[in-house]
């Protein structure tokens, strides 16, 4: 998957590329990121990507520097539309998207390529939303400054989906809202730790039991603290 991401702070997206998960993929060739400054794009003399709210209100992001970004990076034009391409998706974020999920990050692994769009101030040009952008992402009922943390958010999300990137895929299969459910408890070693002690199931080396085990307290877990996710 190639992954372009359009911002005006490339930086930020740097050190959480350089780490662990997402470093690993890039290495194994499972997933290409490219950060593009939209900046760059810009044909303001003074590479202005932004300008003050028709009706007053804060600064919006102009609609120029996004079309041209996402045309240079396609290679076609997107408005007025040159050809459908159904292996890409251009997605923006935005606190009025659809609410990011394990189900929803599972349905990104189908494209081949994704441009994702981080804006900031009042966010953008509606233009942009209406003719450019193809999906709006949120990740929750709050407000960021910037659209740089759930574009990082969203690209970890995808990128530990894609096979080979976690090293035991049936980890990924029991995680978490796989399967509507919440995880079941860990422990390790010690096994009294200070007088506490790991559950003795865990360590009888019956795994039938611990299966059974672990999926009733999946169970239990979900029903007490995320009882939405069984509906
Ligand atoms: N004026 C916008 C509003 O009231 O909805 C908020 C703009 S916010 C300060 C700047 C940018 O941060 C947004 O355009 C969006 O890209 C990003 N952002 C903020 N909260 C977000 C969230 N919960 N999910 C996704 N993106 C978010």
């Amino acid at each position: 998957m190639l992954i372009d991401v359009l911002t005006i702070f490339p930086k930020m997206f740097e050190p959480v590329l350089k780490e662990s998960i997402l470093k690993r993929a890039q290495n194994k060739g499972l997933i290409k990121i490219r950060l593009h400054d939209l900046r760059n794009y810009s044909q303001d003399k003074h590479k202005k990507v932004d300008d003050a709210s028709y009706g007053a209100g804060g600064m919006v992001f102009t609609p120029q520097p996004l079309f041209s970004a996402v045309e240079s990076i396609l290679g076609y034009t997107v408005y007025p539309r040159e050809k459908k391409d159904p292996n890409k998706r251009i997605v923006m974020f935005s606190p009025q998207g659809k609410r990011l999920t394990q189900p929803l990050a599972r349905k990104y692994l189908k494209y081949e390529r994704l441009i994702l769009i981080a804006p900031r101030y009042e966010g953008i040009d509606d233009r942009v939303r209406k003719h450019l952008v193809e999906d709006e992402v949120s990740i929750g009922d709050y407000v960021l400054s910037g659209g740089e943390l759930p574009a990082m958010v969203f690209i970890d999300s995808i990128t530990r989906l894609i096979p080979g990137v976690v090293s035991s895929p049936a980890s990924i299969e029991k995680e978490s809202f796989e399967n509507g459910r919440l995880d079941y408890p860990h422990y390790t070693r010690p096994q009294d730790f200070r007088g506490l002690k790991v559950p003795s199931i865990l360590v009888s080396g019956d795994h039938k039991k611990i299966e059974t085990w672990r999926d009733e307290k999946s169970l239990e877990i979900t029903k007490r603290k995320r009882p939405d996710l069984l509906k």
